[in-house]
């Protein structure tokens, strides 16, 4: 290790200027790390010696304390206060700085040497769909399901022996679970073929499990729909997946979620809009008509002179949002129904109307009917 005297100040060794920001010293850092990182230079000390210089230099300079005492006292400020951290194992530095590149293969993450994820493995995950009616998306509900996923074997408790007898260490990996090869100047680590990473061998098979220490079980959930979801979402039950391995966590299971169409409402986003059909008279007149909602039914003022499709709009009425925001609105699209048949009495008045509107026929109208007028009678009358 350098002494004090001779150590070299940080922001030289990064090739920094005093006042860099934290990004800049975090890509100066990765950039110095590279170039002299032991997998790239095997058996160099002098870069090993420079890859833990660097090392140092980036814990001080990327923590914003470390790095104010460093400006104002340098080396001596931080020595003895346990606030700088010498790295002689470059184990350490794999460890602590590895994640930070996302590239845990190359600084040799992954289990081996840091231990972050030890020899297990997480359970894989489980995707499965269930299919709501939109009133049960409206409201929110409890759904249970059933799903077939593997589990710790119970007659082994999934070390996959014989009772009675214990798996061996696996003599390939050593117990390890993993293999290092190096490929160049790239470490790979990968499952031990031997023992498909569980460090275990084992002679005399659990008869149940076959060795694989699981069982594939039919299992019942119980599973919180909040209200509001739509089609294609899915929802995701932490650890209700496959079981992990070697301590690790379950995996988790998706549910992708299916709201059947609703006979009434069609669904936009947050939205609902109910067709309701009026008649002429209830159009012209106005009216207090009965509609669905997703409680059941309401009244509703249907104001006089209300066009065909013309949409009332009830504010808040509509699907609520599963991430907590607003409703939307429930939108009533008026439609005018034409009656197909008529009663006597109702084609007497009707035609009494149709005589009055035929005396009376707005400008409007009469815009229309004189180019319909025009339009029956043909091009050669013009
Ligand atoms: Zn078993
Ligand atoms: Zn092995």
């Amino acid at each position: 290790m350098p002494t004090m005297a001779s150590k070299r100040d940080y922001y030289e060794v990064l090739g920094v200027a005093k006042d860099a920001a934290a990004d800049d010293i975090k890509k100066a850092y990765r950039k110095q790390a590279m170039a002299c990182h032991p997998d790239r230079n095997p058996g160099d000390q002098e870069a090993e010696q420079r890859f833990k210089e660097c090392a140092e230099a980036f814990e001080v300079l990327s923590d914003d304390n470390k790095r104010s005492v460093y400006d104002r006292h340098g080396h001596a400020g931080l020595n003895g206060r346990g606030g700088v951290h010498e790295f002689n194992d470059l184990g350490d530095i794999f460890e602590q700085f590895g994640e930070m590149f996302g590239f845990g293969d190359i600084f040799g993450g992954g289990g081996g040497r840091g231990g972050r994820g030890g020899r297990g493995r997480k359970g894989a995950s489980l995707k499965t769909q269930i299919t709501l009616t939109l009133l049960e998306a409206a409201k929110g509900c409890t759904r249970e399901i059933e799903i077939d996923r593997e589990e710790t074997c119970k007659t082994c408790t999934g070390t996959g022996a014989k009772a009675g007898s214990t798996p061996d260490t696996c003599s390939y990996c050593g117990g390890r679970g993993q293999v290092v090869q190096s490929q160049g100047f790239f470490r790979v680590q990968t499952t031990c073929p031997g023992c498909r990473g569980s460090g275990k061998v084992i002679r005399d098979k659990c008869a149940k499990c076959r060795g694989s220490g699981r069982e594939s079980k039919p299992v019942k959930l119980s599973v919180n729909i909040p209200a509001g979801v739509d089609t294609g979402m899915q929802l995701c039950v932490r650890g209700e997946g496959e079981v992990g391995s070697g301590g690790a966590p379950n995996g988790d299971l998706f549910v992708e979620i299916q709201v059947k169409p609703h006979p009434l409402f069609q669904r936009e986003g947050l939205h609902l809009t109910c067709h309701v059909p009026i008649t002429y008279s209830q159009a012209a007149l106005g009216a207090e008509i009965e509609i669905p909602n997703l409680d059941g039914k309401q009244m509703l003022t249907i104001p006089p002179g209300t066009q065909p499709g013309e949409v009332i709009r009830l504010k808040r009425q509509g699907m609520p949002d599963p991430q907590g925001g607003g409703r939307g609105d429930l939108r009533v699209q008026v439609i005018v129904d034409v009656p197909r048949k008529l009663t006597p009495k109702q084609e007497t008045l009707l035609r009494e109307l149709a005589e009055i509107e035929h005396g009376n026929v707005t400008p409007q109208r009469k815009t229309f009917f004189d180019k319909l007028k025009t339009f029956f009678a043909g091009p050669e009358d013009e």
